[in-house]
């Protein structure tokens, strides 16, 4: 079937939703907190979907998406849209909205569904639960409401939804379903949802929908790539549908573009930054339009046009028509480089934020089109060379540190002499006790931040609030009875901002906020130049932490990986030299620690996993570069000081071998919320370092009691020695409340007496 319908033009996948000054994100928690009604969250959810669109409009967008609102999570409004509500919120008796947060964020004793990274970004959705028994039957109210509402507005647009088959494969069996069950086990009967959803779309007077189906440019077997087939099949044989852009982000879709090139589909979505050009002869790509992710949707630096219209004229000889957009939606950069008022003129002019790329996208579309867009391109150019040739990118005594290395700077003594020295330097029992890193972080401290920030409050009265703090955080460990201590990391509003800070070749912004989950937002800070540390960051508070105990307490530092991953980064160099650089500098920290008397020092490592990347072809080298990087961060301290490292994940069997790699002394891992699901791996992986799986789940409420985490200890034990075993919480306690660490911390502690031989 071929539609006559209006040509792509200039789009992009989706864009920001939580407002440009966080809007939403307040209206939210206002409604949670009971502070407002429903009239006022939806009225800011209305002003912030009608501002979007305006403002898409008038940057002078072709085809403007819809349905890339959400009051919290896109996956959890396919959740929604599909009917797929798990059985245990629908019998709460609440209206849909009740329902929807509740799924978010639980309530009364129901646990919300899970919350796990979108592919290999730092922002999280909402695991839907799907079972044989899950009864999917089609809720179009949100995609056809927003759409009316901008229909309203005079804008004509295109409803954007998670397709069927990445909605199965993001998903995870329901509870109680039988083994060997898997949620695309329930393609058909989800597709027939579809196919519902494609015809009240149609009878609307839409005219162009996007299916997402990002799960296609990881890994996917032969069965799940005929899945897809079998979707675009039935949805594009459709009698009455839209016409339909499948998109494909964050990567190279493999097999599946053939799929959907020879499907019934009018275009295809594809990621050019992450994925390149599509290969040359792929049947049926010539009768499709291929919107052409050229700009980067993922990073903030500013478009280099020539480069992109070379690329969209090679994607112009393998399509029917080519369309232009950013590589994936823009939910994950900020709003609008106008508002850093305060970022130096010079670096702001290499940038780009969600409308500058917007703006980037509109004039490639134009000059495809054959206007004149000569003045734009000039601006990029400059901009460009201004960056190449900038010496504040370039520090030669950091390249030169660099060019100096040898392999021996990233590696340590043996890790039986570095056990032996440490046993003897630390002393410590059998199963030690510690904790993560933070303590809970109390309005008092987070005040004293921002007045230290704003300048209502000097230096000497902040340093003396954030000590008394350290030194309540270290009696009450020592009250507690726990062996290695920490200072509770009060200083930091954030565990990669906070270096970012400290480190030159960094910049933060003020406004550059970016959503990680539901109202969470963070912002991340732009690694621009080479990196390096002008003074010890962490050191005066860690000492002062270990001035005050004879117990040892540990240094807390974020590894380089997770300063990478956290941040936007440099696109002028590989990422494994950005990452030497960065680790250079924690090095620098470490050992100055070290020097200072500080015995343990952890270096946490949280983002490994995320930034594993999504084909396994490139995954190799990938562990390569992350684990050099963390073994330089801290391979300059001797055999006595004992590093440590946390990840905050529990897929321990997915990088052991990286982790392995690591070759910190001691390793802290989730593992609480999974009952230790992890220890059969850790011993089949014959990992032989210190080990701490998490027994307290610091991302609940709920406080454990001793005889339970008692048991997890003896799981433990089963496939791990007591020498080698640490007793420690699945992550920081920054996020809870005392009343919850405190009975929970003393329960971890009585556990690991009660188990110690
Ligand atoms: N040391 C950090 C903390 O305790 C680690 C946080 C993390 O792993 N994300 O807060
Ligand atoms: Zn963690």
């Amino acid at each position: 079937m071929t539609r006559m319908t209006a040509p792509i033009g200039a789009t992009v996948p989706g864009y920001p939703r939580i407002g440009p000054d966080r809007e939403l994100k307040r209206a939210l928690e206002a409604y949670w907190a009971g502070r407002s009604g429903r009239d006022e969250l939806d009225a800011a959810a209305r002003t912030e979907r009608e501002r979007t669109w305006r403002r898409l409009a008038a940057l002078g967008l072709d085809s403007v998406p819809s349905n890339t609102f959400s009051l919290y999570d896109q996956v959890l409004d396919a959740v929604v849209l599909a009917g797929a509500v798990p059985p245990r919120f629908a019998s709460l008796g609440l209206d849909g909205l009740g329902i929807y947060f509740a799924m978010a964020r639980g309530t009364g004793g129901v646990a919300p569904l899970e919350l796990t990274k979108w592919f290999d970004t730092n922002y999280h959705y909402l695991v839907p639960e799907i079972g044989p028994a899950t009864r999917f039957h089609l809720d179009a109210t949100k995609p056809v409401q927003e759409y009316r509402e901008a229909l309203a507005l005079g804008i004509e647009t295109r409803p954007v939804l998670l397709g069927p088959a990445s909605l199965l494969l993001l998903s995870k069996p329901a509870d109680g379903a039988p083994g060997g069950f898997a949620p695309l086990d329930r393609l058909d009967d989800l597709v027939a949802v579809y196919e519902l959803l494609l015809t009240t779309l149609a009878a609307e007077g839409v005219a162009w929908v996007q299916m997402d189906e990002p799960a296609y440019v990881a890994e996917r077997t032969g069965d799940e790539v005929d899945a897809l087939r079998r979707v675009y099949e039935r949805l594009g044989g459709l009698a009455e549908r839209p016409a339909i852009l499948v998109s494909a982000y964050f990567g190279d879709p493999g097999d599946a573009l053939p799929v959907l090139a020879s499907s019934p589909v009018e275009a295809i979505g594809l990621d050019l930054v992450a994925g390149g050009l599509p290969p040359e002869g792929v049947d049926g790509l010539g009768t499709k339009t291929v919107v052409a992710g050229v700009v980067d949707g993922r990073n903030v630096w500013r478009t280099d046009l020539d480069a992109a219209l070379a690329m969209l004229r090679a994607v112009e000889q393998r399509a029917g028509a080519v369309a232009v957009g950013t590589s994936c939606s823009l939910l994950h950069v900020p709003y609008d480089l106008d508002a850093e008022t305060a970022l130096d003129p010079q670096l702001r002019s290499w940038l780009a934020f969600a409308d500058q790329k917007v703006a980037e996208v509109v004039t490639l579309a134009a000059v495809l089109r054959g206007e004149d867009r000569s003045a734009a391109f000039e601006e990029a150019r400059a901009a460009l060379a201004d960056r190449a040739a900038a010496p504040r990118v370039v520090d030669d005594g950091v390249r030169s540190r660099l060019a100096g290395l040898t392999p021996g700077d990233a590696r340590r003594g043996p890790y039986a002499e570095r056990a032996a020295a440490q046993r003897s330097r630390l002393g410590l029992p059998p199963l030690p006790t510690t904790t993560i890193g933070s303590f809970p972080q109390t309005g008092d401290i987070r005040r004293a931040r921002a007045e230290f920030r704003a300048g209502r409050l000097d230096g000497a009265e902040y340093t003396a609030r954030m000590r008394a703090e350290i030194e309540r955080v270290i009696r009450l460990q020592e009250k507690l009875g726990l062996d290695v201590l920490v200072h509770g990391e009060p200083e930091r509003n954030d565990m990669v901002q906070y270096f970012a800070e400290h480190l030159a070749g960094f910049v933060t912004t003020e406004h550059g906020w970016v959503q990680s989950y539901g109202s969470r937002c963070v912002r991340p800070p732009i690694l621009y130049g080479d990196v390096s540390r002008p003074a010890p960051i962490t050191v005066e508070w860690a000492t002062y932490a270990q001035s005050l105990t004879d117990r040892p307490v540990k240094g807390m530092l974020t590894g380089p990986v997770t300063i990478l991953a956290w941040s936007f980064v440099r696109d002028d160099q590989p990422l494994g030299d950005t990452a030497r650089q960065v680790a250079l500098a924690i090095r620098d920290e470490t050992v100055d620690l070290e020097a200072a008397g500080v015995g343990i020092v952890q270096v946490d490592e949280p983002a490994l996993r995320e930034l594993l990347p999504l084909r396994s072809r490139d995954q190799a080298a990938y562990l390569d570069w992350s684990v050099t990087a963390f073994r330089l961060a801290t391979s300059g301290v001797g055999d006595a000081t004992q590093v440590h490292t946390h990840l905050c994940y529990s897929e321990f069997g997915d990088v052991v071998a990286a982790i392995d790699g690591l070759d910190a002394d001691v390793t802290s891992i989730e593992a609480a919320r999974s009952r230790m699901e992890i220890v059969p791996d850790v011993a089949a992986s014959g990992f032989a370092r210190g080990i701490g799986p998490g027994v307290y789940d610091i991302h609940s409420p709920r406080v454990p009691g001793a005889d339970e985490v008692e048991a997890l200890l003896r799981r433990a034990l089963a496939a791990i020695p007591g020498d080698r075993l640490w007793v420690n919480p699945d992550c920081g306690l920054k996020t809870r409340t005392y009343d919850q660490v405190e009975p929970a911390l003393a329960a971890l502690v009585e556990a690991a007496w009660r188990v110690r031989p």
